[in-house]
């Protein structure tokens, strides 16, 4: 599945981002592409005390970013915005490059990434306060708001864009000054938006971005420097719950963005055709390799038969191979490890009786693909169903009892988002108002919105991204009780 035009642009930055300056190190990173397991670039990999002068660097650029006006923050996150859409089409296929998915997908999160920027750029304006006579009469009560200092955003490699600009775009919006450590799987992207906020004009040591590789000592070195006060993360729940251990010993404030596992229940009284194509967009945007995919789908008995065919109509109609490929609408997976584990899955569902309608099978011609996939017939208790698939499978569940789907879509220990469809709206928002999860797309297969909060429940993490509550997280509240 080999593409021509894989080759990277020789402005694309390698090296460390450290107090303004491109910093090479001697041990590096190969970053693999997903289409035909070569080597795309070197990266320089940072060691743990590399990744503790990028902290450094963001601190002494704190006492200066935090008192710059807002406006001008804002005018920076905007610029960084206008740079990101001008250059959507090479940012695109740098993450198709990377990671794989289909340049469509790229595009998307391009400019899903860039809203970020522009969306904090207008919220980095709106900081505000609170001024109130205590309710005793005897004096006041001013509340205002502080950056929380240097933050420390650690990213995985399904949204290298996106899970970036989500945390940068608030934390420089608040005044912090932060330490990027993309997923070592993906990093060009991460490495190539720096840059672009580097001609948008942001101050040096405000962005630093670190590859280190194996990032456990270097995060661990970072949580233990007693500069970093804040933890924004995303990636897998195991090793948010590690880091949330690590951060408690200096009490770090974390947002943990974790995994998912969501349902995706369609009622009988469901108009169909809605039903498909939001079941296509939860379940297949990004090639499945998303923490909001559709991972359990509970489809009423008397539409059943009607959904199984549909979805595995369309599922069959997509063309898995090269994302740069116009024609291709699924890309392979971000590795080999990937592929491997989405295939135990699969064997693991079919030894528990379920039914393969298409797909079930792992491409052979030296990529990470893997086809799209139905399968029937697979029971409440398949363990299938509790585990995050993180790949373009779609099992699907039959119930009849609509008033015990609620109990079986909460038996998971993720929370992050939940997807409902239903003609009858008191219904649907009777059982959004019950289902155990931070997001519902209620009639919606999409529900991933700059403007709106985003994050999970249980084990699916803590706090919230995007919306006026993503700028919250890096802020601390300043109460002063006032007397004159
Ligand atoms: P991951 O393995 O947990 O990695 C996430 C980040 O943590 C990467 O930067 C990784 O760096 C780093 N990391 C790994 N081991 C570490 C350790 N021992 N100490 C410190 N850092 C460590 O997750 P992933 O496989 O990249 O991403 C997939 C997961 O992310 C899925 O579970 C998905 O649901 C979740 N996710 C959640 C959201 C959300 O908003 N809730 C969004 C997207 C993805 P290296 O790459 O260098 O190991």
């Amino acid at each position: 599945m080999k593409n021509e035009s894989s080759k990277l642009s020789s402005s694309q930055p390698l090296d460390s981002l450290i107090a303004g300056r491109w910093i090479a190190h001697k041990s590096k990173v190969a970053v693999t592409n997903p289409v035909d397991g070569s080597t795309l670039a070197q990266v320089s990999s940072a060691t743990p005390d590399d990744c503790l002068s990028a902290v450094d660097a963001a601190q002494n650029a704190f006492i200066s970013w935090k008192a710059t006006a807002p406006r001008v923050r804002a005018e920076i996150l905007r610029k960084s915005f206008e740079i990101m859409i001008a250059e959507q089409e090479s940012l695109a296929r740098l993450i198709t490059l990377e990671n794989g998915k289909v340049l469509s997908d790229a595009r998307a999160e391009v400019a899903y990434a860039a809203e970020f920027f522009r969306w904090f750029s207008e919220e980095a304006v709106r900081i505000d306060g609170d001024y109130r006579r205590a309710p005793g009469g005897a004096n006041w009560l001013m509340v205002s708001r502080q950056p929380v200092g240097v933050a420390l955003l650690a990213t995985p490699w399904n949204f290298p864009a996106a899970m970036a600009t989500r945390k940068i775009g608030p934390a420089l919006a608040a005044g912090c000054t932060v330490v990027l450590k993309p997923a070592s799987e993906t990093p060009l992207t991460a490495l190539a938006i720096a840059e672009i906020m580097q001609r948008a004009g942001v101050p040096d040591g405000v962005i630093n971005v670190v590859v280190p590789s194996p990032s456990g000592p270097a995060v661990s070195a970072m949580l233990k420097s007693d500069k970093v006060r804040k933890l924004s993360f995303t990636g897998s729940t195991p090793i948010g719950s590690l880091l949330l251990a690590q951060a408690a010993e200096k009490v770090i404030n974390c947002t943990m963005e974790l995994g998912g596992n969501a349902p995706f229940i369609v009622f009988e009284d469901a108009d169909l055709a809605a039903a498909i194509d939001g079941a296509m967009l939860a379940k297949m945007r990004n090639g499945g390799a998303a923490c909001t995919a559709a991972n359990r789908f509970f489809v009423h008995e008397k539409i059943y038969d009607a959904f199984a065919e549909l979805l595995t109509a369309r599922m069959s109609a997509l063309v898995l191979g090269d994302g740069l490929d116009a024609k291709t609408t699924v890309g392979p997976l971000v590795s080999k490890s990937q592929q491997q584990q989405v295939a135990k899955l699969v064997d693991e569902a079919k030894s528990f009786g379920a039914k393969v309608m298409c797909g079930g099978n792992a491409s052979t011609d030296g990529s990470f693909g893997y086809f799209p996939t139905v399968l029937t017939d697979v029971s409440f208790d398949a363990p299938i169903l509790r585990t995050e698939i993180f790949g373009p499978v779609a099992p699907l569940v039959r119930f009849s009892d609509s008033d015990d789907i609620l109990a079986h879509a909460n038996n998971v220990e993720h929370g992050l988002v939940a997807y409902v469809f239903t003609r009858d709206l008191g219904r649907g928002m009777r059982v959004s108002e019950g289902l155990e999860s931070g997001m519902v797309g209620l009639n919606r297969g999409l529900v991933s919105d700059p403007a709106a909060p985003f994050g999970g429940v249980k084990q699916s993490g803590l706090g919230r991204e995007g919306a006026h509550d993503g700028l919250l997280a890096f802020l601390e509240t300043k109460y002063v009780a006032g007397n004159w």
